[in-house]
């Protein structure tokens, strides 16, 4: 595929800027600067000049912040700062669930493996910020379902669970975590020695990752709730889990695991989920050659796919017109990968730690 480049653009290294120069930086970047905040009016800057590129806007204009004198432009406050190709940006997000390995994206998109780890990296980071501040403005979801995929990273010798919440009535994901998890199950004298092998190289599992993953899930999923209907299977952790959550009353029914995952099973939303994790993530599918080596990447990879499947894709794919953040709350329409891209989020700019 050729890289992004569009006959019908200005030629390359025109001075003239296609479309008016930002005209107003939101905030300083500067994290200490009394102005560092989003700004409602206006604010101590000056012009500093302005450089050129190859790609559009080809003008970007520079600004000083007149209190700490920091300089910085309009790139800044883009999510494409810094990029020489800003166009693959969100074709590796769309890339990125639809169930490619990275070697894959960088073959199709005609860049190198490592440009795609980067860009997928970054777009992690992005889409954790853009779900936080959604869910800063969402009403606390009050019908939850509770679920986890046992997955693992590098070796099957080490898994672990990616426990998920989603609103029942609009398969909106509230909230994802993981949790560490020692190999289980049947194993032979040959494979326990492996084991031992690798928990001397990497330590031995937190028993208590998978209650604490729990806690944190349900809590942010029910901020600001006094009471919830909580749907989940019959594992034993979700009991003593909810029980730790004093500030919310829960009304907690499970269903048994063994029971046809169809349409009318009362789980059948986050049965969902798990199939769409297995299918759009390449990390997650079974039996793959391309599992995740390191989990934080894959759990960039699945901030990506939280915000695809809550604000991009529509809730169902016959029949339906709305994504699971319209029936949710806020926007009216449903949202392209560029759109969720538009402004970059900055870590100190939300509530809650990222
Ligand atoms: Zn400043």
């Amino acid at each position: 595929m050729l890289s992004g480049l569009d006959l019908a653009q200005p030629p390359l290294m025109s001075t003239q800027t296609p479309y008016p120069c930002p005209a107003t930086p939101p905030h300083c970047p500067n994290p200490d600067c009394a102005y560092s905040e989003a700004q409602s009016g206006p604010w101590p800057y000056i012009r500093f000049g302005s450089f050129t590129r190859l790609n559009p806007p080809y003008t970007v204009p520079r600004f000083r912040c007149k209190a700490c004198r920091r300089t910085f432009s309009s790139q800044t406050f883009e999510t494409s700062y810094w990029l020489k190709k800003p166009e693959l940006l969100p074709q590796v997000q769309k890339h990125a669930v639809s169930g490619a390995a990275n070697r894959q994206i960088a073959r199709v998109l005609d860049t190198s493996p490592a440009t795609v780890d980067n860009h997928l990296a970054r777009l992690g980071r992005h889409c954790m910020l853009f779900h936080r501040q959604f869910m800063e403005k969402a009403s606390p979801t009050v019908d939850v379902i509770l679920d986890g995929l046992v997955t693992f990273e590098y070796s099957q010798y080490l898994p672990y669970e990616v426990i998920a919440a989603l609103d029942r009535n609009t398969s909106f994901v509230t909230h994802v975590a993981e949790a560490e998890r020692r190999r289980s199950g049947t194993m032979t004298d040959e494979q326990k020695r492996k084991r031992q092998e690798f928990e001397s190289l990497v330590g031995r599992p937190d028993p208590h990752a998978l209650m604490k993953a729990v806690v944190e899930v349900v809590s942010e999923t029910v901020r600001g709730a006094v009471w919830a209907h909580v749907w989940s299977d019959k594992h034993k952790t979700y009991p003593f889990a909810l029980k730790k959550i004093r500030w919310c009353h829960f009304d907690h029914e499970t269903i048994d695991s063994r029971k046809p995952r169809t349409y009318t099973n009362p789980l059948f939303e986050v049965n969902l989920l798990d199939m769409l994790m297995r299918h759009c993530l390449k990390d997650h599918t079974r039996e793959t050659i391309a599992f995740g080596r390191r989990r934080n990447n894959s759990m960039y990879r699945l901030a990506i796919f939280l915000v695809w499947r809550n604000y991009i894709q529509l809730r169902r794919e016959k029949r339906c017109r709305s994504t699971p953040a319209m029936l949710k709350v806020l926007p009216a329409h449903t949202l392209t990968e560029a759109a969720v891209l538009a402004p970059r989020l900055v870590v100190g700019h939300s509530a809650h730690p990222a």
